[in-house]
């Protein structure tokens, strides 16, 4: 199938967001991703092809692809896809991915460190859209007070009592204290748990030592970045 690029908006200072528009009828669950085809010249040793979350919701209709550009040595992926022209196809395959919200009615535990932000947005849209009352705390760390998406989700707050957004800049850290304070019983509420695999991973092993069980836990890997941040110019 192919993406044709509609347009990109920039989100924050290394964040841009790309908005496509696909061929044929495309449907997806709030929460999936697509494999990416994007051929370009001297492609580095990480290759042609990534996954990217659908970081819009289906009622949207339009693909958004949102990621964070390494202010030093992209990967050469990257770079083709900045320089993508509005009017330019990609290839991608079928929507794929179990990182979505089974039980609407549920409580939920969303937590997401820096660009991981990405499923959560299209999960929140996708139940607000749908009327449905939104019942969760979304713990939020970042590496600077600029929040891809923040106004967004500030909006979702202000229309619902149920949802609740902690954000947290580092140095501060997502530690046992934060997630404690979610819910009265750690084992009731679903986790998903989205960003860097050293940060899923980390976050994993706290909701584990708290008592949650795993089964409990959903993850979504984002390989290829670091997490906590090696310096300024870190990724995650
Ligand atoms: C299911 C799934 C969903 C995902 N969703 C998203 C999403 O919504 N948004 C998103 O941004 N990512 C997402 N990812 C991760 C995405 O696929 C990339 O792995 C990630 O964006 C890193 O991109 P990049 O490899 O092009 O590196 P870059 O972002 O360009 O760089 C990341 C870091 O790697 C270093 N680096 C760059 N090139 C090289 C190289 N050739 N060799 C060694 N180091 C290098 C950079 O200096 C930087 O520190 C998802 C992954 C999966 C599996």
């Amino acid at each position: 199938m192919k993406l044709i690029l509609v347009a990109r908006r920039p989100e924050t200072a290394d964040v841009m967001s790309f908005m496509f528009q696909s061929d044929a009828l495309l449907e997806w669950q709030a929460g999936q991703f697509l494999h990416y085809r994007l051929p370009h010249p001297d492609a580095d040793d990480r290759g042609i092809t990534r996954y990217f979350t659908i970081a819009s919701a289906p009622f949207e209709r339009q693909v958004m692809l949102t990621t964070r550009f390494a202010r030093e040595r992209s990967s050469s992926f990257k770079r083709a896809l900045r320089q993508l022209p509005v009017g330019a196809a990609v290839d991608v395959g079928e929507p794929d991915g179990d990182f979505v919200i089974g039980d609407p009615g549920g409580e939920h535990v969303l937590i997401a460190g820096g660009i991981g932000i990405t499923p959560f947005r299209a999960m929140l849209l996708d139940l607000d859209h749908r009327d449905l009352p939104i019942n969760a705390t979304l713990l939020y760390a970042n590496r600077t007070p600029d929040f891809t998406y923040r106004a967004e989700l500030d909006r979702l707050t202000g229309r619902h009592p149920g949802l609740v957004v902690r954000y947290l800049v580092s140095p501060e850290r997502l530690a046992p204290p934060a997630i404690r304070a979610v819910a009265a019983d750690l084992a009731k509420p679903t986790y998903y748990v989205s960003g860097p695999e050293p940060f899923v991973e980390t976050l994993g092993s706290m909701l584990s030592g708290l008592g949650v069980p795993d089964a409990h836990v959903r993850r979504d890997y984002f390989p290829g970045y670091d997490w906590p941040p090696i310096d300024e110019g870190g990724t995650a």
